[in-house]
């Protein structure tokens, strides 16, 4: 009820503001956390391994950078937030309207470490058309969309929820495992997330975040149905230490369902 409450006060451009901004997202060089989230997703695609019809991203909020690499792969994108002012936001993106957050940089950064020199403005054409569903979500149910996916998802990506939405460990492996109801057996799971953060900054809004180590990030994915594939992390260096919350770190897991 808490997590709920807080929610109803998270600002999207505030939380944009201080996750995909400089400090953070600076691309002058890959220490900074955004080149390093996005090179571990265009690696990951890179294998040509994962892909199929449709890849759902659990918790989008007002974000569409983990979805770049993603989308080369998928003929659909299905993005999913809980609150309806993240899914406007990622509305007037995917339709190009203005006031509609800068991404450019991301993109053009993800097509130069992607190395086929492909204009940026192609990427964005076909994330677009790709993205032609952003439904709501409460990862708490064990139904989170209120029905099954048909068919279900071919892939899964969640980037920075279910940590921020869980009040403990059981029910970060609850959320995981509702989620893996979406996606198909074998499927291909992909999660970033936060290690060891106790709270995030949206606005007005003072999130809690169930505080992780990479053990339990291991122990969840197994409890909840999941084979690891890969486990990398990122620690956060003092300058982008910067109050919006107190992340140590950054996980990146690759596993199958
Ligand atoms: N994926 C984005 C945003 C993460 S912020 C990124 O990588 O930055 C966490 C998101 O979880 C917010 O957008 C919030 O609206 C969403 N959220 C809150 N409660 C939720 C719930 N019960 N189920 C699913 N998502 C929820």
């Amino acid at each position: 009820a808490a997590l709920r409450e807080g929610y109803e006060h998270f600002d999207p451009r505030a939380y944009l503001r201080n996750n995909y901004l400089p400090p953070r997202a600076d691309f002058s060089s890959e220490e900074f956390v955004v080149p390093w989230k996005l090179r571990c997703l265009a690696e990951t695609f890179a294998s040509g391994e994962i892909r199929g019809r449709t890849l759902i991203d659990v918790g989008s909020g007002p974000t569409i950078y983990q979805l770049l690499s993603a989308c080369d792969h998928f003929e659909e994108i299905v993005a999913t937030d809980y609150l309806a002012v993240n899914r406007e936001e990622l509305g007037r993106w995917a339709r190009g309207e203005p006031g509609a957050f800068d991404w450019s940089p991301f993109i053009q950064h993800v097509c130069k470490i992607e190395g086929r020199g492909e204009p940026w403005q192609d990427k964005q054409r076909r994330l677009r058309e790709r993205l032609r569903r952003i439904l709501p979500i409460d990862v708490h149910r064990p139904e989170p969309l209120g029905a099954p996916l048909r068919p279900p998802a071919d892939a899964l990506l969640s980037a920075f929820c279910l940590e921020a939405v869980s009040p403990d460990r059981a029910a970060f492996v609850r959320a995981l495992a509702h989620v893996g109801n979406l996606l198909r057996p074998g499927g291909h799971a992909l999660l970033l997330g936060a290690l060891g953060e106790s709270f995030y900054l949206a606005g007005p809004a003072r999130l809690p975040v169930v505080p992780l180590e990479e053990s339990d990030v291991r122990e969840a994915l197994a409890a909840a149905g999941f084979a690891l594939r890969e486990l990398r992390s990122y620690a956060m260096p003092p300058a982008l230490r910067t109050g919006v919350d107190d992340v140590d770190g950054v996980f990146f897991a690759h596993a199958q369902k």
